[in-house]
């Protein structure tokens, strides 16, 4: 059963058109990278993912449940994190994370065993009584990662979780992700801008002005595009393609 299933999926803000027809899957433990440039679709598409904004057209399957259906089991199995950080700065890192392990409605016990767990692995165990605020941009986003996997979720969504970092911790951030997702089984949906966060091996889907306009296995797509995958991101991006 596919991870993901968005069928038809169309949502305009007022008269502004954001997503028009957009249909995809996901399979179980793959790392999916949804590349486009501002303004593409890709946060409004994380907020359809989560529920932040309800359906108008299409469907959305978690899992083989439906959003708007089953919206229960079908967000259970959702893990996010968004483009703007979320975390209370003044708080420790470990209270961040037993504050949003309550919200899931884990119990006390349970809750100190997955805050244990989680913290081990994002190498964050010395930092649990830091506050927030002390920590630099890598940490801060591994503290959101930690929290977005404490009810195990599934499926992980990440939006443009790398923006202001350097470049190194930006691809370190990124190679953590994979590990994760080849190491857990769990299958990753990362948005962002920049094309070498993308692998060969990657399940790409590029979209560009609400459109997905190719869709594929990267290494695949930019050999049936004749070309590396910069050109054909470009060539597909550039203003009016999708039209
Ligand atoms: P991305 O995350 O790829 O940069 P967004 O999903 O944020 O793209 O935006 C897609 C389009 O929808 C853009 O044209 C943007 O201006 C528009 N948009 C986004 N949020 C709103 C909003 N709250 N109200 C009106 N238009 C919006
Ligand atoms: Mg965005």
């Amino acid at each position: 059963m596919n991870a993901l299933e968005v069928v038809d999926l169309s949502f305009a803000y007022g008269a502004r058109e954001a997503l028009r027809q957009v249909s995809f899957s996901l399979a179980p433990g793959r790392f999916a990278a949804l590349l486009g440039p501002n303004g593409a679709g890709k946060s409004t598409l994380i907020a359809l993912l989560t529920r932040l904004y309800d359906v108008q057209r299409g469907d959305i399957r978690v899992g083989g449940c439906s959003l708007s259906r089953t919206p229960r089991p079908a967000l259970r199995q959702l893990g996010v994190v968004f483009q703007q950080s979320t975390l209370d700065l003044d708080l420790s890192v470990e209270q961040n994370l037993r504050y949003h392990a309550a919200l899931h409605g884990l119990s006390r016990r349970q809750s100190a065993l997955r805050v244990d767990a989680e913290l081990a692995r994002q190498a964050l165990t010395e930092r649990r009584r830091e506050r927030v605020r002390e920590l630099n941009g890598g940490h801060r986003r591994r503290v959101e990662i930690a929290r977005a996997l404490l009810h195990e979720p599934r499926l992980l969504l990440l939006d443009e979780a790398s923006v202001g970092l350097d470049p190194a911790s930006r691809l370190a951030l990124n190679q953590h992700i994979r590990n994760l997702c080849r190491e857990q089984g769990i299958s990753v949906l990362w948005t962002t801008h920049l094309l070498d966060e993308v692998q060969p091996s990657d399940d790409l889907l590029i979209l560009h002005q609400g459109r997905l306009v190719a869709s594929g296995q990267a290494d695949a797509l930019s050999l049936a595009h004749g070309g590396d995958l910069g050109s054909v991101f470009t060539r597909l991006t550039t203003s009016g393609a999708a039209r």
